[in-house]
């Protein structure tokens, strides 16, 4: 898929992508072998029938394959554009084994976005049943339970504590990855399916965990969005952010648009990010964006870092500096950030986390200047509504306890997505919430 240049790009926030034009959709659908028994599906979590929806682009009928792809999973657009492919749906792909795999992710986000231009199908709902569902949280995993349950005939109410729904699709990951418009476009089938989406609703304060409990089933999707720290001095300086709140004042507030919009966010001249995954990633390149020479620490080496391989690699196009096996241990300043003090790390061995186990080197500290922090290295699960259910049973990490389809120790208490797994991705949240929404109408019927 074509893309913009790098010198392009990293002066504004519009997509990186420019999406397969309808030949090159169709060629790419023609590679597809159509196997008899399709391991592709097997990889994705919402069963997407992969080779139906393929062989409707490869014969020109992109509006079919859009109605193949939207049976299975209300989020094409962006599943296209955000999930790992390479380890889901392609990974599995036995082309792959001697050549490129199939672009399914591609093709899906060509479908979905062939769809938003021509119209919007909406999936046929069953019979009302009278059932009343809260769902918490907007993000995929509460936006798919929402679909299923709605389209299976109940009645759902959505809650969502901040003003715009869609979770980390909408705070989290950058608009140059994930346009807002399309994750708009998606949110909007739901309000035509008949879902009331409820934004400014914290539950568990503005709206009480008694009116939660009165409804016949909640389902719990209350995402992973409180940031680890490192737990090292310095971090109350100002101009240390987690990545969450620097992502979230950029991508939902605004903030690089301050002072037309509310919220502002420190312009600094120097940026160090900390951490490897797609987090850390989204927060280097949109620090860039803001003008910043941006460094990137990660405490392994390059091949370990947990991030997109595409996007390290767009974060270099754009001009991230990388320093592997290297981890911060003071972050330096008087009231403001100045510095970042690190020391080498050795890698080697699997440790305890089953990965490779980093050693600090002795007498190996260099500084980094710099007049901003992020860090970016981990989340666990938002714990307020969690903390208030009583009886409700949680893990070590503070994460729901659920089975593989959602139930909780609460009866008529659902969960799935980050909240249950701890930070995953999309369509592995996606996935358990369609689990779960199918659990919860056989509960709800009663059989
Ligand atoms: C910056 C970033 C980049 C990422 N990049 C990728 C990627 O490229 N590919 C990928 O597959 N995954 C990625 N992920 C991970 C992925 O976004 C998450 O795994 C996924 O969003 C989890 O979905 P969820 O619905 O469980 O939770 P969330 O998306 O976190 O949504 C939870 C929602 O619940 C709301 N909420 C919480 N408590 C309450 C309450 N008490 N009352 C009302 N509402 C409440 C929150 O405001 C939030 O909107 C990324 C994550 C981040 C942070
Ligand atoms: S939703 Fe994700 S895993 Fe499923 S087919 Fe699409 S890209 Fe592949």
């Amino acid at each position: 898929m074509a893309e913009r240049p790098p010198g392009e790009r990293v002066r504004d926030f519009s997509e990186v992508d420019t999406g397969l034009s309808s030949g090159e959709a169709i060629a790419e659908a023609e590679r597809c072998l159509q196997c008899r028994k399709p391991s592709c599906v097997k990889g994705c979590p919402v069963e997407i029938d992969i080779p139906a929806f393929v062989a409707l682009i490869a014969a020109g009928d992109f509006a079919g394959a859009a109605r193949v792809v939207k049976e299975s999973n209300l989020l094409p657009a962006v599943c296209g554009r955000v999930c790992p492919q390479e380890v889901q749906c392609e990974g599995q792909c036995v082309l792959g084994v001697r050549e490129s795999p199939v672009r399914i992710g591609e093709l899906e986000r060509f479908a979905a976005d062939y769809e938003r231009a021509h119209g919007i199908l909406l999936p046929t709902r069953a019979e009302p049943t009278g059932k009343r569902v809260a769902v918490v949280g907007s993000g995929p995993a509460g936006l798919t339970a929402a679909a299923e349950l709605a389209r299976l005939g109940h009645t759902v109410i959505l809650f969502e504590s901040l003003h715009e729904p869609g979770g980390v699709l909408a705070y989290g990951i950058p608009g140059f990855r994930l346009p807002k418009e399309v994750v708009r476009a998606e949110i909007d089938q739901l309000r035509g399916m008949g879902v009331s989406i409820l934004t400014n609703h914290l539950v568990g304060t503005s709206v009480p965990v008694s009116e939660l409990l009165s409804f016949d089933a909640v389902f719990l999707g209350t995402g992973a969005g409180l940031p680890h720290f490192m737990g090292i001095p310095g971090e109350n300086l100002s101009g240390v952010y987690s990545a969450n709140e620097f992502l979230t004042r950029v991508n939902l507030m605004h903030a690089d648009c301050f002072p037309e919009f509310d919220t502002p966010v420190r312009r600094a001249g120097r940026v160090v990010v900390v951490g490897g995954g797609n987090v850390a990633m989204d927060a280097a390149r949109v620090a860039r964006r803001l003008g910043a020479r941006t460094t990137l620490v990660y405490r392994r080496r390059r091949k370990d870092l947990p991030a997109r391989r595409v996007e390290v690699a767009r974060a270099e196009e754009e001009g991230v500096d990388f320093v592997f096996c290297a981890n911060p241990v003071r972050i330096l300043g008087d009231q403001c950030v100045t510095g970042v003090e690190c020391e080498s790390m050795e890698v080697s061995g699997i440790g305890g986390s089953k990965r490779p186990e980093p050693v600090p080197v002795e007498g190996s500290r260099f500084v980094i200047e710099a007049d901003m922090c992020i860090q970016a290295i981990g989340q666990g699960p938002n714990p307020l509504l969690v903390r208030m259910l009583p009886g409700i049973e949680r893990g070590e990490r503070g994460n729901v306890i659920a089975d593989a389809e959602g139930r909780t120790s609460l009866e008529n208490v659902f969960a799935a997505g980050d909240v249950a797994t701890g930070a995953a991705t999309v369509i592995l949240a996606m996935g358990g919430a369609k689990r779960a929404a199918r659990a919860m109408d056989r509960m709800l019927r009663g059989c």
